[in-house]
């Protein structure tokens, strides 16, 4: 049997709380870098869209800028072949220059129908990026306060941790260093859990009933008892 003294047996309950807390803080700190990459991956996404709305609108104009080219190669086509009406010697050959010119103008029409299209087109596709912008920034900010939001709350948490970290430091150098290392052996075989109360004759790790000349001794005697069944330390309040 190992004696154990109340004050050690306290410390013990003390330092199982204070550890427990750590490792839950520990725990939402090490999944905060995670949790800011998701929000990160928001941002790509919207990032993303802004880029296709981009280039599409790029595409529009260039696709206007090419058949505006065309139509004024054909522009000065027409000109050319109207001068050249002077200087034509037969009828046939000037009717056919005159239905040559008559065939340009048809498709001058049809591209100037192209251009205004092609405008109206432009105006939508800067409408939806402007739209696709305007998401971006209100995604951004929303993202960067919830980023401030995670760094106020981490600084909170670190000196939490930093304090209980203290505490443990504190507890670990009063208490008795045999029953300490009794404590570490038994806390990584019970799933971080050493220490348990017994409550009406039932042991809190493992919710079953421990004899009962078991539960009696450990009203009075001062030595340490562990659970028959999860082996832990147990004690009454
Ligand atoms: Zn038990």
């Amino acid at each position: 049997m190992v004696s154990i003294t109340r004050e050690n047996l306290e410390l013990m309950i003390e330092l199982q709380s204070a550890e427990i807390d750590a490792a839950g803080i520990e725990a939402a700190l090490a999944s905060l870098p995670a949790q800011a990459a998701a929000l990160e991956m928001q941002l790509v996404e919207a990032t993303g869209l802004v880029e296709s709305r981009k280039n599409h609108a790029a595409e529009l104009k260039k696709k206007y800028r090419m058949i505006e080219a065309d139509f004024e190669t054909s522009q000065s086509r027409i000109r050319k072949r109207k001068t050249q009406l002077d200087s034509v010697k037969s009828n046939k050959d000037y009717q056919a220059l005159l239905k040559e010119i008559d065939d340009i103008h048809a498709t001058c029409s049809r591209m100037e129908d192209e251009m205004l299209q092609c405008l109206d087109d432009i105006d939508a596709a800067e409408a939806g990026l402007a739209e696709a912008e305007n998401m971006y920034a209100g995604e951004k900010a929303v993202i960067e306060g919830k980023k401030r939001e995670y760094e106020e709350i981490a600084a909170v948490e670190r000196e939490k941790l930093s304090q209980l970290q203290a505490k443990i430091r504190k507890i670990v150098d009063m208490l008795d260093p045999a029953l300490k290392g009794k404590y570490d052996n038994i806390k990584s075989k019970s799933g971080g859990v050493a220490i348990v109360s017994v409550n009406g004759g039932i042991c809190k790790g493992c919710h079953l009933n421990i004899p009962p000349q078991l539960y009696n001794e450990l009203h009075r005697e001062n030595e340490l008892r562990l659970c028959p069944h999860c082996y832990r330390m147990i004690y009454v309040l």
